[in-house]
């Protein structure tokens, strides 16, 4: 099963490859796949995920010039993260993981693109993150719906987990961009934090920005030492808020209690 969710991460994320790159260039999602720098269309047999890249050596087949790493990690990673979520939610019996699954593969999908766009331009797509917001709400009154009677307290209700998780991570960065003036944090992020709140609800939202922020502080440590950043490099943060949301989707899943280890008492 981790197989097949890993091979359908793989050519989707193949796909968001493209669909990060196309929205910031405002070109449409149907076209073919061409190389950026000699407009040659890319061979089907050239459009293997991972395999194709390494086979060709990180060259365009036509123009000799380099493919940018990004297609391979992408396609890498998203790979990673169909397998563990496929695995972890999915269960072909029982009816009700075949939406969870599906809504955190889209969640997962649509995370990705952010990651990838924030990454490259240092910007948030802003129409990618208010579908996410739409999706998130929609699935959470559905799951509320269905699953019906099944919270007794207010914030076992998905969708108001939901709302107040994602009102706190928004309110959180637009203090803290409102108040530097958008030097350590854009607006962008606070929108970010809306979707994720909105995804993995209080209180593990909580947890997300804790892991968000230790992996940024890592990763930012890492790029000093290697003499890459100085303290003042402006350094996206959304890829930050991606991953630690991954984290906490999958760590979760896996180890329920761990939110009481780190924030004994809120939950
Ligand atoms: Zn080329």
């Amino acid at each position: 099963m981790m197989v097949i969710f890993f091979l359908l991460g793989l050519i989707i994320g193949s796909f968001l490859n493209v669909v990060a790159i196309r929205l910031e260039v405002a070109e449409s999602l149907l076209g073919r796949s061409h190389c950026p720098h000699c407009q040659a269309r890319v061979r089907w047999h050239d459009n293997i995920p991972l395999l194709s890249f390494v086979l060709l050596g990180a060259r365009c087949r036509d123009c000799g010039e380099k493919i940018s790493a990004q297609y391979f990690w992408v396609e890498l990673l998203t790979g990673i993260i169909f397998a563990l979520v496929g695995s972890l939610f999915f269960d072909p019996l029982v009816l009700a993981t075949w939406t969870e699954t599906t809504f955190y593969l889209v969640m997962s999908s649509i995370l990705i693109v952010i990651f990838v766009y924030d990454f490259r331009s240092m910007e948030i797509p802003m129409t990618v993150v208010w579908s996410g917001v739409i999706m998130a709400l929609l699935y959470s009154i559905y799951a509320d719906w269905t699953g019906f009677g099944a919270g007794h307290k207010f914030l076992e209700f998905r969708t108001f987990a939901g709302v107040v998780g994602g009102a706190v991570a928004f309110l959180f960065f637009f203090l803290i961009s409102y108040f530097s003036k958008e030097r350590w944090m854009g607006m962008g992020d606070a929108y970010v934090g809306l979707l994720i709140g909105l995804v993995v609800g209080w209180p593990l939202i909580l947890l997300a920005l804790t892991s968000s922020f230790t992996i940024g502080a890592v990763f930012g440590l890492m790029l000093i030492a290697l003499g890459k950043k100085t303290m003042q490099s402006q350094v996206p943060f959304a890829p930050f808020l991606v991953l630690g949301t991954f984290c906490v989707i999958i760590l979760d899943k896996i180890y329920p209690q761990l939110i009481d280890l780190f924030w004994p008492f809120v939950s």
